[in-house]
């Protein structure tokens, strides 16, 4: 039996690029059809996360048209990482393999098969990987390399180079299913799941038409749960920076007390005040990364869903069994 594709795009307010895209992402799912690489059911499943423009009528009047596309919608916003999930897990039982790629034509789709070809050859994920950022601004190619290297340092394993553009086996989704985390941050976790992977390379254009919708406050808050939901690395950082202030007070202690035997007491109002704030700067700083963790903690706990479907295309057999 031919191995059935299902690929997920994430779309949020995309009506500029989709009447592009939406035609490609069809080119490259029937050319590989074509070929024998995928079965004739495969599929191209758009997760319209919540749009406020006419996004979900491109994708539902593309459902009407083409029956290898399907659609759903969620019921507000709730961002590029849950709106990935909620394509997995409706595309999981149905397809033998995943492929999740941004809509606005940034990623090549032509590698697709490539990635279909590793899988064939035994790996159950395969990772997009892009060789260079030279098209990407300066402020996003550097803070975006700063975020990688930051990520590693920090000890929260991800891939290089790769955002979310990467295959996953039926096998692969399963297990990610057992993922019951809030805050979700994919490159992270499926390198978590483990089994066989590869990556293959691509160059990334500049979008089609359209703002990204990343703003930099959304990319910073990736980062910033990317590693605090990864790493515990911070929380050990500040106990060796509270070390460090302890000895260096311990020393300012004794010195004081010397100053102090030799009766040569200054009148310090200057070194105390640089001492008390500083000490008062690192006290907040500190409080402010274990609020965040326990803010984490607190989201956790509630387990709210992470996702709601509003809305599926007529075509898309409905899911609740
Ligand atoms: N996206 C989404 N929800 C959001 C923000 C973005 O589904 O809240 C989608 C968006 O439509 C696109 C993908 O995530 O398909 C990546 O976003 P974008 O291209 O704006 O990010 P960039 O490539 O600039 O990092
Ligand atoms: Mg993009």
């Amino acid at each position: 039996m031919k191995t059935k594709l299902y690929i997920v795009v994430p779309c949020y307010n995309e009506e500029a690029v989709l009447p592009v895209t939406s035609s490609q992402f069809l080119e490259t799912l029937n050319g590989m059809i074509q070929k024998g690489k995928i079965s004739e059911e495969s599929r191209i499943l758009y997760v319209d996360d919540g749009s406020k423009d006419g996004t979900w009528s491109l994708i539902s009047g593309c459902a009407k048209k083409d029956g290898h596309v399907l659609g759903i919608r969620l019921s507000r916003n709730r961002g590029h990482q849950n709106a990935l999930l909620a394509g997995l897990m409706e595309a999981k039982g149905r397809a033998d393999i995943t492929i999740t790629i941004d809509c606005d034509g940034q990623d090549d789709m032509r590698v697709m098969e490539e990635m279909v070809d590793a899988y064939h050859e035994g790996c159950e994920i395969v990772y997009g990987v892009r060789r260079d950022r030279s098209k990407d601004s300066f402020l996003k190619r550097t803070s975006a390399q700063g975020f990688y290297k930051l990520m590693n340092a920090m000890g929260a394993e991800t891939v290089y180079n790769h955002a979310d553009y990467r295959l996953l086996s039926a096998r692969v989704i399963r297990e990610l299913e057992q993922f019951k985390e809030t805050n979700l941050f994919l490159r992270g976790m499926i390198p978590m799941v483990g089994f066989k992977s590869t990556a293959v390379y691509y160059e990334r254009h500049e979008r089609i038409a359209g703002k990204t919708k990343y703003s930099l406050r959304k990319m910073f808050g990736l980062a910033f749960d990317g590693i605090t939901s990864f790493s515990i690395q911070p929380l050990r950082m500040i106990m060796g920076a509270g070390c460090l202030v302890a000895m260096l007070s311990f020393i300012g202690v004794i010195w004081a007390f010397a100053t102090e035997m030799m009766g040569k007491t200054v009148a310090g109002w200057a070194s105390m005040t640089c001492i008390i704030c500083f000490v008062g700067g690192v006290q907040l700083i500190c409080l402010g990364v274990m609020g965040e963790y326990i803010g984490k903690i607190y989201l956790e706990v509630k387990g709210r869903p992470r996702y709601i479907v509003g809305e599926r295309t007529e075509n898309s057999d409905n899911k609740e069994e």
